[in-house]
This record gives C-alpha cells, sequence and structure tokens, in this order.
C-alpha cells in the first residue's frame, strides 16, 4: 500500500564527509519518500557547533546532488538547521515544565560526576537519582519525567518489537544548565515539527529510541514507526570504519564510480529483493520495501562496486557515460571536447576495458591529446628504420585517403599490407604505436577515425620522426 503522506528525513551531523554509511541511510529514506510519493526531508543537526562545519555541510549537500537523492525540504531554506530552531526547543521545554512532565534540576555537575563514578566503580549503569523531582526548581537543566515502572517496547520495522524496561532508563536532559537543548531533545522536537511519519536511520540510535518515545508521549504527540539499519561492516565485519580504507562518498565519486553504480550499490548493502543485484533506479524506487532490509550487518565490498560500476559502464547509453566525463577530463588535466557526439563514441571504444570513468579514461588519453612518449619496448619493435619504411608509405597512403570511416580505413589498410607483402597485425601494431604511444588500444580503425586525418597524419610523422632518428 502506498502512502503519500508519508513522510522522512535524512538528518546528517555535519562534522565531515558524507561516509557510506550516512549514505545509505539517505538512499533508504529517498527510497522510502519515492516509492510513497511522500516528502524527503532534509535537517542538518549541527548543535554540537565545535564539531559542525559549513564546509561539512557543503560538502554533504554536493555528495548527495552527485547520488540524485534530491530533497522537497531543507537547506538553502532557512528553518532546516538546528541552530536555527533554538526557540521550538526551548517552547517545547517550557510546554513539558508547565505540565509537570519534566522539571528543573540544579545538581552540580561534581554531585552528578561522583555518583556516575561510583555507579562505574560497582559495575553497574549511571542513572540520575531523581533528587531534584520533587523539589520545585524554577531553575536549572531540564529533565524528563520517567515513569518509574513499565517499559517502552520500540517495534521497529526492521527488527520487530523491541523491549526497554523504564528501570534502565533515567530523567534525561532536555535543556542543559546554560540553555542549550540537548542532541535528543532537538531529534524529538525536530522529528514532531517537521511531522516525520516514518525515522528511518542507523541503529547506533537503537538506544536513544524509547527515550526519545517517552519524550514524544509527554508531549502529547504521536510516535513516528522507527526502522533502524544495521551498520555497515569491514571485512573482518567489525563496523565500518576509515582504517577498512575508503569511506567516503567522495572518494568513490572521485575514483570514477557513476552515480547510478553506486546507488545501486548501497541500495543492496542489506536491502534485498530475491537475489536480483541490478536494479536500475526506477526500479529501485518501485520494489524498496524497509521490512526487506536485513537485521544483520552488511559487509561492504569494494569488489562488487567495481563490478556494479564495470556493468553500468557497459550497458549504461554511451551518451549518459559521455555526460559523467567532464569533471574527470578536468581532472586529468585534459580539455573538455565540445562534440559530445564524438566524446560518446570514444566512450564506446573504451568501456569495455574499464571499470571506472577513470581507469576509462587512462586507458583513452590519447584519444585528448598526443602520447607523451613511446613505450620504449614498444618504440625498439616498432619504431626502426624498417618501421620509417612502412610509414612513409603508410602516411602516402592516408595522404590521399578522404574517407576516414572505419570500414574504408580498413580496405586502405589491408591494400597497402598486401602490397607490402606485410600482414594487417603489422601495419596495425606499427599505427597503435605512432597514435596512441603503446601496442594495446581499442580497434585501431576506431582509433583513427575517431582521432581524423589531420591529428592522425600528424602523429604518423611524428612517429616517422622518432623512427627516422632511431635508424
Ligand atoms: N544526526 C544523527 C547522525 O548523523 C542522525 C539522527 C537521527 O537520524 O535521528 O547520526
Amino acid at each position: 500500500m502506498k502512502d503519500a503522506t508519508a513522510r522522512v528525513r535524512f538528518a546528517p551531523s555535519p562534522t565531515g564527509h558524507l561516509h557510506v554509511g550516512g549514505a545509505r541511510t539517505a538512499l533508504f529514506n529517498w527510497l522510502f519518500a519515492r516509492h510513497h510519493g511522500g516528502a524527503f526531508i532534509l535537517r542538518i543537526e549541527d548543535t554540537d557547533r565545535s564539531r559542525s562545519t559549513d564546509e561539512a555541510i557543503a560538502s554533504i549537500l554536493d555528495a548527495l546532488e552527485w547520488l540524485g537523492l534530491d530533497w522537497d525540504e531543507g537547506p538553502p531554506t532557512p528553518g532546516y538547521r538546528q541552530t536555527e530552531r533554538l526557540d521550538l526547543y526551548r517552547a517545547h521545554a517550557e510546554r513539558l515544565l508547565a505540565s509537570g512532565r519534566a522539571y528543573h534540576c540544579d545538581c552540580a555537575p561534581e554531585l552528578l560526576k561522583r555518583q556516575r563514578e561510583s555507579a562505574q566503580a560497582r559495575g553497574e549503569t549511571f542513572r540520575y537519582s531523581g533528587r531534584c523531582r520533587d523539589r520545585g526548581l524554577t531553575a536549572g537543566a531540564v529533565r524528563l519525567r520517567i515513569p518509574d515502572a513499565g517499559a517502552t517496547v520500540v517495534n521497529d520495522l526492521i527488527h520487530g518489537p523491541i523491549t526497554f524496561d523504564h528501570r534502565q532508563l533515567d530523567d534525561w536532559i532536555l535543556v542543559r544548565t546554560d540553555g542549550t537543548p540537548t542532541y535528543n531533545f532537538c531529534v524529538v522536537v525536530d522529528d514532531v515539527t517537521m511531522r516525520i511519519t516514518h525515522v528511518i536511520r542507523g541503529n547506533d540510535h537503537l538506544s536513544n529510541t524509547p527515550k526519545q518515545i517517552l519524550c514524544y508521549e509527554a508531549l502529547g504527540y504521536a510516535v513516528p514507526e522507527f526502522a533502524h539499519v544495521p551498520m555497515i561492516l569491514g571485512a573482518d565485519r567489525s563496523r565500518l570504519s576509515k582504517r577498512h580504507g575508503a569511506t567516503s562518498v567522495q572518494v568513490f565519486r572521485d575514483a570514477g564510480i557513476p552515480p547510478d553504480a553506486m546507488v545501486n550499490y548501497l541500495a543492496r548493502l542489506g536491502w534485498s529483493h530475491g537475489d536480483r543485484e541490478i536494479f536500475a533506479r526506477a526500479e529501485l524506487v518501485e520494489l524498496f520495501d524497509v521490512k526487506n532490509v536485513g537485521a544483520s550487518g552488511a559487509v561492504f565490498d569494494v569488489t562488487k562496486l567495481e563490478w556494479l560500476s564495470q556493468h553500468y559502464l557497459k550497458s549504461t547509453d554511451a551518451a549518459r557515460v559521455a555526460a559523467l566525463l567532464p569533471p574527470y577530463l578536468r581532472a586529468a588535466g585534459l580539455r573538455v571536447p565540445d562534440d559530445t557526439a564524438w566524446l560518446a563514441r570514444v566512450v564506446v571504444t573504451l568501456r569495455e576495458r574499464a571499470k571506472t570513468l577513470v581507469e576509462l579514461l587512462a586507458a583513452g588519453r590519447f584519444y585528448f591529446e598526443p602520447p607523451a612518449a613511446y613505450d620504449p619496448k614498444a618504440a625498439t619493435a616498432f619504431l626502426t628504420a624498417e618501421g620509417a619504411g612502412r610509414l612513409d608509405r603508410l602516411l602516402e597512403r592516408l595522404e590521399r585517403q578522404a574517407d576516414f570511416t572505419p570500414a574504408a580505413l580498413e580496405h586502405a589498410y589491408r591494400g597497402l599490407a598486401a602490397e607490402l607483402s606485410l600482414k594487417l597485425v603489422d601495419l596495425a601494431q606499427l599505427s597503435r604505436v605512432a597514435l596512441t604511444g603503446g601496442t594495446a588500444s581499442p580497434p585501431i580503425f576506431d582509433v583513427v577515425a575517431l582521432l581524423g586525418r589531420d591529428e592522425t597524419l600528424a602523429r604518423l610523422r611524428r612517429a616517422r620522426a622518432a623512427a627516422g632518428r632511431a635508424a
């Protein structure tokens, strides 16, 4: 059943680049919203001012845009950063104080610290004693009154019901003595005021959920649905971290993974639909169901990501692959050609041999600039006195050639090979060295056709000169 009233959010803390775990959480929320025809909201959780930076916000937005995860509400519209919402947190704290669901506390930090330490020494988890519960104070920190008995059940859409005994919880702080709201309180007020219906987030937040549910109830608000997505693991099955290698989305972008491949890969990292691996974006939107996210951690596998990347390079319309190339061309110090149809034809000749866009350009650099040097082994074998003679004949032949289509070029090469009593491969390899600098390249007649008459003749002449010097 589709639910067009569904409203979900991605709520990154902007302390660094978007990492794959965050990207996957964003993707699951986006897929959920698009599947239901609901809304996807982006909220920046920047209350931790010492760790939040504008650069991190810019970098996260950039990564989401690259992945194609567009949001319906959020920056740059004002009001979607927690630091812009402090009045809302204050107003909600006032409401809870007025209704008696929250109270002021003036316990000194040193007292709480001593109590925490002695609990730890006894091997117990610290719980606030409730000392200020009934003191009727009018200033100090604000704490939520948690029921003494009973339990709160989190009905998680992925993990099923999870019961938290209230004896595990304590009267947690909503607003600190200095007036700043705490993280868990902001999340509740934000989710309520943004009318979030489903909270889909990493399961590192599962332990916060009973506290948050009790706060919803104290405010008299309906509790949203929760889905806690298992962590992404490294090959050793510990939580994925930098020591496992690259984890930020930008690193994979810079390595030349196409965004659709990244999205497909992240979707399958925990979510499944039978044993299918390859999904177009529209299929993911159609098929995504948060109930099909597995309850145990998924292992991040770069080899599989590269396999999907290769699949996308091979099977996506060449013009679309070509449209992804300009930033990679610039990064490689190459000029972006104006002729996009030409670039698409270049892609067709290269995509069988590349796992990423960066590899694709590395294999095809010669299309964009003459080889900087000849591969020494190839030069020794081909740019010889004999090679010089053959290059002369080839130049003569191609100078007379007007038609530079692959078929016409093949005809000309075959004719010349026969005349010189050579095999076609001898002329083809010689041309490869001259045009690309090495002996491995896409089919030579495609290469010649794509370089065009002037560039081909110029490079053959350069090779002829080099062969003359060697001879
Ligand atoms: N800001 C939190 C994080 O980046 C997410 C909190 C939430 O989704 O409730 O982990």
